[in-house]
């Protein structure tokens, strides 16, 4: 580890001013990506800001039909939370099998989007609910906020604070996880609403989570896994690593997307 600056925020405003003047700030949340990061010496930043003691971005809440997560919420509590096990169980699902325990522990809601993992499963729920991720800055649709592997819209020091969730009529997410990491091999997350159809695909994507518009029509017409079955998923564009090439990639996102949709259909 090298040598950096410490500072824990007193207010979500000193905390973007902080990594803002510094000349590589990076905010800390639940550390379980950060620490490893920095640990191994894969980043050199000169002040770190945590975010531990801002309680106001702690907690689940539901207002005008949206369930809205405080970005410093972890994900064990997510995945407990009644509000998120009444309204949209898919996502308390997901969030019970992120990673172990202990991940489940320090990990938050907010450090996992601002990340964008390729593999990792919230922004898969993000992009199929249509959520929109809130800052410190603006309202940012998830369409528009996960641009590419580890990158989102997010600017120098801008916070994420919480991200809305509209609640579905239904849906379902299954995934297909590395068995050493619990990672997404593949995730896909099936949500219907207000008689559309939206699907995304975690983990196999060279550019990160994406929306996949075969299984969205197709879904959409009939939810169940003979439809999924049916869609030519294409290995173009997917990942290929010692876990699993693209071609096996492409086949479990039909599997995976098949599932879901069977149990979103059970509601
Ligand atoms: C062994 C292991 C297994 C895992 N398995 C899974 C899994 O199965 N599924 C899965 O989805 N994830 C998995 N993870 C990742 C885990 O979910 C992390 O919690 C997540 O990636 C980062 O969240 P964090 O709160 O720990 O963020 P940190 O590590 O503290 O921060 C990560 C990055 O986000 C930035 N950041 C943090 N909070 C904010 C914020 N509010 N606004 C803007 N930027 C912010 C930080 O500056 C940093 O760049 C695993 C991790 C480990 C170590």
């Amino acid at each position: 580890m090298y040598q950096f600056n410490y500072k824990r925020a007193s207010s979500v405003a000193d905390a973007s001013k902080a990594v803002v003047s510094a000349s590589d700030g990076v905010f800390l949340a639940g550390g379980m990506t950060l620490l490893p990061t920095l640990k191994q010496r894969l980043a050199k930043p000169s002040d770190v800001v945590d975010l531990q003691e801002l309680n106001d971005l702690k907690g689940v809440k539901e207002e005008g039909g949206s369930v809205i997560i405080g970005a410093m919420t972890r994900h064990g509590d997510v995945a407990k939370n009644d509000i998120v096990k009444k309204r949209i169980p898919a996502l308390a699902g997901l969030a019970a099998h992120i990673g172990d325990a202990q991940v489940r522990n320090r990990g938050t809601i907010g450090g996992s989007v601002a990340n964008n993992d390729p593999a990792a499963d919230y922004p898969s729920a993000c992009l199929a609910l249509g959520a929109t991720i809130v800052t410190s800055k603006r309202e940012i649709k998830a369409d528009d906020f996960f641009s590419g592997m580890f990158t989102t819209a997010l600017e120098p020091g801008e916070m994420v604070t919480a991200v809305k969730f509209p609640v579905p009529q239904k849906a379902a997410y299954e995934k297909f996880p590395n068995p050493a990491s619990r990672y997404a091999m593949v995730g896909v997350f099936v949500a219907q609403s207000g008689g559309a159809t939206r699907v995304a695909v975690t983990g196999a994507g060279q550019d990160g989570v994406f929306r996949h518009k075969g299984l969205e029509e197709a879904l959409g017409k009939s939810l169940t896994k003979d439809a999924a079955m049916k869609v030519a998923v294409s290995a173009d564009g997917l990942n290929s690593d010692i876990h699993a090439s693209a071609e096996y990639r492409a086949h479990l996102i039909k599997v995976m997307a098949g599932r879901a949709a069977e149990k979103a259909a059970k509601g």
